[in-house]
């Protein structure tokens, strides 16, 4: 079992108070509880709530409540939860999460099995988010220049407010504990929206360490965080999403996970009309053209589609190389990943770390399977026999030449370090290739740089683009996806906005 000065308790946190899940009417204890597993050897790190509606319920009455006081006209300054107190506790947080960086990324290795290098990126990159959140206060209210309100509005201020939708629930998936949450708690944050928080089963542990660093922030002077603005349940997502998609008072859900379940809760929100924020699955192309830095690209890719083993929204799912390349440039990527070493993520020798579970790996196994069934050729890897939980759910680097749109490789994450190659004649062919998917998330361009790589790279219908670069999302600019692979945008301004709403003040002035 994990020890950790950041996990003092391995609970939930509704309305201010560290909880256990309800005991229900028989006293049964036998499902009150979860195990957090280590994908590398099986080891149970922590055992966590296994909470449902009723505390659901309590910890959105607490966000509401919150609310309520803020929109009160006999508010009670100590809930009052105002700019310059939040812009406060954000710095805080910042701090905090900069001094207990390494701690962090052990826990998060230890729940997710990704290496500790990768780790360390995450509390980093979440850390951005929290950073680029405290620029956008300004943003909060905007005045409509007078010549804009047109001659017979003159000598009347018209002033844009983006004000707290309401109640937010934050849902988030287990392939970066932190950061996910991370994008959606400092928008929440800076907006003044009160929430509720559900991380992912496989991973709650970074979430906990989080609201421990929150808990801390908000003893700094000035940046007190009311009781119940924060709230964190964990346990069963079905009963613990209808709840929150039913709940009148919740305006605002917010969900980083699959497409599926964003279609499910999508649907299930429109009862009560709630705005919803959807960053969904992806199917990256990497397109690779005559005339790229054949090299710059193996390498780009390789970091692209190891990161978390390739667990990422954003990894690469289909590389499509040009005829005329194609041989070279998979003798490149199999020489480069040949040198490459997959094991536990704590041992400093890992280059990439296993799968999160056993349903993970079956799933990449099954996809192989069926590549190779329909034509497509080993280069490297392959088949592994499979593992035991006690020796981590490690799969091989496999590459796979031959791919094309009928293997389920193509149309779905493959979410394992499988590098799936296909080919194209054309430009033409490349990118209808490339967009020949629901999805609509990230796609790599590597081509001789110039204004055609620019142009090229404009007629793809993704919300991220790399051109001659395998770099995901940056916190400064707004990402998220087209098509089935979601809506809406976080980090910049527009990660804030996405938990205000637009409120017009039109001042007759006299
Ligand atoms: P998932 O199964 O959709 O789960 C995501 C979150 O939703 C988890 O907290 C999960 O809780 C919860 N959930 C599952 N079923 C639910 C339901 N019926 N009602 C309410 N909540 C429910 O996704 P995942 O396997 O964790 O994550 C991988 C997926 O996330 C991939 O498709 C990946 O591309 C996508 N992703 C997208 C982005 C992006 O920015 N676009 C970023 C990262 C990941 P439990 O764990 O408790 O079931």
């Amino acid at each position: 079992m994990i020890k950790s000065h950041l996990l003092p308790h391995a609970l939930g946190l509704i309305d201010g108070k560290w909880i256990e899940a309800d005991q229900n009417s028989s006293g049964d204890d036998s499902n009150r509880w979860m195990e957090v597993l280590n994908p590398a050897n099986g080891h149970i790190v922590a055992r966590v709530p296994r909470m449902g509606a009723a505390e659901t319920e309590r910890a959105i009455a607490a966000a509401s409540n919150v609310l309520e006081a803020a929109f009160s006209i006999s508010s009670d300054p100590e809930q009052d939860f105002t700019e310059e107190g939040r812009l406060l506790f954000l710095k805080a947080l910042i701090s905090c999460l900069k001094t207990e960086r390494q701690e962090l990324a052990r826990i998060i290795t230890l729940e997710n099995g990704k290496t500790l290098r990768d780790s360390l990126a995450e509390v980093d990159y979440a850390t951005t988010f929290f950073e680029d959140a405290t620029r956008h206060f300004a943003r909060l209210s905007e005045i409509v220049p007078e010549e804009h309100a047109g001659e017979a509005l003159k000598g009347t201020r018209w002033v844009v407010n983006y004000v707290p939708t309401g109640v937010a629930v934050l849902l988030t998936p287990w392939n970066f504990p932190l950061a996910m949450l991370a994008k959606k708690v400092s928008g929440a944050i800076a907006a003044g929206c009160p929430f509720v928080a559900k991380p992912a089963s496989e991973t709650p542990l970074a979430a906990i360490a989080l609201w421990t660093l929150m808990e801390r922030s908000s003893c700094f002077a000035g940046a007190r965080m009311p009781r119940g603005f924060a709230n964190l349940v964990m346990g069963g997502s079905k009963e613990i999403g209808e709840t929150m998609c039913d709940d009148p008072r919740v305006r605002v859900v917010s969900f980083t996970g699959s497409t599926p379940v964003g279609k499910m809760l999508m649907e299930r929100c429109a009862k009560t009309i709630k705005r919803t924020s959807m960053e969904l699955g992806g199917n990256a192309p990497f397109l690779v053209f005559q005339g790229a830095d054949l090299a710059g690209a193996v390498s780009a890719l390789v970091t692209n589609k190891l990161r978390a083993s390739g667990q990422t929204c954003v990894c690469t799912n289909r590389i499509l190389v040009h005829d005329a390349i194609a041989e070279e440039f998979t003798a490149a990527l199999c020489d480069k990943l040949k040198a490459l070493k997959p094991g536990d993520g704590m041992d400093s020798q890992s280059d990439f770390g296993p799968l999160i579970h056993e349903k993970a790996w079956d799933k990449v196994a099954k996809l192989v399977g069926d590549a190779l069934g329909k034509g497509a050729k080993i280069m490297l890897g392959g088949t592994p026999a499979k593992p035991s939980a006690g020796t981590g759910w490690i799969y091989p680097a496999t590459v796979l030449t031959g791919v094309n749109p009928d293997m389920g490789m193509w149309r779905e994450e493959i979410f394992g370090p499988v590098f799936a190659i296909g080919s194209f004649r054309d430009e033409a062919e490349a990118v209808q290739l490339a967009n020949g998917t629901m999805h609509g998330l990230a796609a790599y361009v590597f081509a001789a740089p110039g204004e055609s790589a620019v142009r090229l790279a404009r007629k793809l219908k993704c919300g991220h683009i790399g051109l001659n670069t395998g770099s995901g999302p940056i916190a400064a600019a707004p990402f998220g996806g087209m098509k089935e692979s979601g809506i809406g945008r976080e980090g910049a301004v527009h990660g804030v906005l996405e938990f205000c709403e637009t409120q017009v003040v039109a001042e007759k002035l006299s």
